[in-house]
């Protein structure tokens, strides 16, 4: 079975695609930028006796995602799994935020989503089996200063889940989301010192996580474990937020 994870070259796609490897997946491991690192996530994986390829696109952008599913399927196979991992933070008062970057948040994060379960929906229905996961945000819930554009897309994800789950529900299709807390990655590195301790201070389990932790949730909605399960969103948060 293919499970075909975006923005796997690093951080928690990439811990995703490692897991779902030992799993047995066959996998492919997106990426934009990040070459050098997206190979090496395809050698880790081989290394271990999986199977894993490299395939590049900007997932923002309509025709790159028609491309790379049509890749995907042609080189791997039919996709069971999606995981839409890829995302960018951009930080700034809600009044400063340029509609630019505002935009590009909401392309990265949202467009993309949305395209890639449009590309690979009609595949899993042939095959009447399939699981989209969508990596979502605690932000989302709860939102976040200085983070209106991350916060929207995060919570426009869970929209999505909700009806892409009704939606294909009927093609044996479940649709899932996580919302993370504060994943220790590229992504968090330069939190200032005040906010980082902040944040702690409001984490119940007091620590921040690990893409391993986030991987470890995303493995179970792709099992068979979790067929009867669609529509939710998982936090992974160390209980940051409770609902
Ligand atoms: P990361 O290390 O920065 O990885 C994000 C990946 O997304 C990058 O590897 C990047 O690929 C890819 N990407 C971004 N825009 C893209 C585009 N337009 N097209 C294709 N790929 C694109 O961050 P991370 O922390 O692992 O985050 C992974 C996901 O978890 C994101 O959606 C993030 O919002 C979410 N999340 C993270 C945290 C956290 O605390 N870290 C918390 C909640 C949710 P290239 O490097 O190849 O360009």
């Amino acid at each position: 079975m293919t499970a075909l994870i975006t923005g796997a070259a690093k951080g928690i796609g990439r811990a995703i695609a490692i897991a779902l490897a030992k799993d047995g997946f066959t996998v492919a491991v997106h990426y934009r930028t990040s070459e050098d690192t997206a190979k090496d996530t395809v050698g880790q994986i081989r290394a271990a006796g999986g199977t894993a390829e490299c395939f590049c696109a900007d997932v923002a952008q309509p025709e790159q995602v028609t491309e790379l599913v049509k890749a995907v399927e042609q080189q791997l196979g039919a996709i069971h799994t999606l995981v839409c991992n890829a995302g960018i933070l951009k930080s700034n008062l809600l009044a400063l935020t340029r509609f630019e970057d505002w935009r590009e948040v909401m392309a990265a994060n949202l467009d993309s989503a949305f395209l890639l379960t449009k590309a690979v929906s009609r595949g899993m229905a042939r095959q009447r089996a399939g699981r989209i996961i969508y990596i979502s945000s605690d932000a989302g819930l709860l939102g976040d200063l200085m983070r209106a554009a991350y916060s929207a897309s995060k919570a426009g994800l869970l929209g999505l889940n909700k009806t892409a789950a009704r939606e294909l529900a009927s093609s044996r299709i479940t649709v899932n989301a996580i919302a993370p807390g504060i994943i220790t990655t590229d992504m968090t590195a330069d939190i200032p010192d005040t906010r980082r301790a902040k944040q702690l201070a409001a984490i119940p389990m007091g620590r921040f996580g690990t893409p391993e932790e986030v991987a470890a949730a995303v493995r179970f909605l792709a099992s068979d474990a979790a067929a009867w399960i669609t529509g939710q969103t998982i936090s992974v948060d160390g209980g940051l937020c409770m609902k």
